[in-house]
């Protein structure tokens, strides 16, 4: 797979500390909902660094949107939530990824299990099944750490979409109202807000290496197949 030239067409402040990037990448292939890309930046020394990026919607042509979350003293995501501007190139290579993927033409019950910016390629999920009128059930358990936090509002608390079934964990503060202690995500939640046992559910679950460690011992102890449990790691610490 090579690099190839990407220019940065629009960003926009997701969180206080997220930043979702509008992407043309000439010549993409499109893309499944679940992959990523790969980025790569060059600094005048020669000095390289590349990482893993989440595709956050469906394609539109040779366009394409990821998100991402500023990690303390991180490399790669400081500069491009906070200095990465508009008109400039990045080296991406993809589309990447062949089993944390969402198939638009499955059917099948859906529970997708999010921590923090894990959110990401489960909110392109999300998006596919919209686009693409797909009737199968889906269900987001997302565990965050503040109501400012949040990724994608409009879609996720937004009037114009009914069809969404979304428990949310606030782990520090909620907002005005919410019944929900704040406190971490248990085992017994995750049981209980996952779609029932069954052959034909699968799982997603993304986030920090903790959490999905975490979360797929849940479901797994709640009666899932583990082999139908599928899981992306984005880096080592937890939340
Ligand atoms: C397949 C895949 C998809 C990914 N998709 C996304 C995405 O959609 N959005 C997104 O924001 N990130 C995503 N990531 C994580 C991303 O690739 C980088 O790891 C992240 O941006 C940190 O890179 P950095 O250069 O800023 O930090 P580094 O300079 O590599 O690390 C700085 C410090 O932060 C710690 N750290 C590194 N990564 C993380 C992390 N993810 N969380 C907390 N601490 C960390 C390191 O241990 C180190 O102490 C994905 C990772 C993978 C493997």
């Amino acid at each position: 797979m090579r690099w190839q030239p990407a220019e940065l067409l629009a960003a926009h402040v997701e969180t206080p500390s997220a930043r979702t990037l509008t992407l043309r990448i000439p010549g993409w292939p499109g893309h499944l909902p679940g992959q990523h890309l790969d980025v790569r930046l060059t600094a005048p020394d020669g000095y390289r660094a590349e990482r893993s990026y989440s595709l956050s919607a469906p394609a539109a042509g040779d366009t394409v949107e990821i998100t991402i979350q500023r990690v303390p003293d991180g490399e790669v995501s400081g500069y491009l939530v906070d200095h990465f501007p508009v008109g400039a190139l990045i080296e991406v290579r993809g589309p990447i990824g062949g089993w944390f993927v969402w198939n638009p033409a499955a059917d099948g019950p859906v529970t997708l299990v999010a921590g923090g910016s894990g959110i990401v390629p489960l909110a392109a999920m999300l998006r596919a099944r919209r686009k693409s009128a797909n009737p199968s059930r889906f269900r987001l358990i997302y565990s965050l750490r503040d109501p400012d936090d949040l990724y994608f509002r409009e879609e996720l608390l937004g009037t114009d979409t009914p069809d969404l079934d979304l428990f949310l964990a606030y782990t520090r503060s909620t907002p005005p109202g919410f019944t929900r202690p704040a406190g971490r995500l248990t085992a017994e939640e995750i049981a209980a807000y996952a779609l029932p046992p069954a052959p034909d559910v699968t799982c997603f679950v993304c986030g920090p290496t903790p959490f999905v460690e975490f979360a797929a011992a849940a479901l797994v102890s709640a009666g899932h197949d583990p082999a139908m449990i599928k899981t992306e790691r984005f880096g080592p610490t937890g939340k």
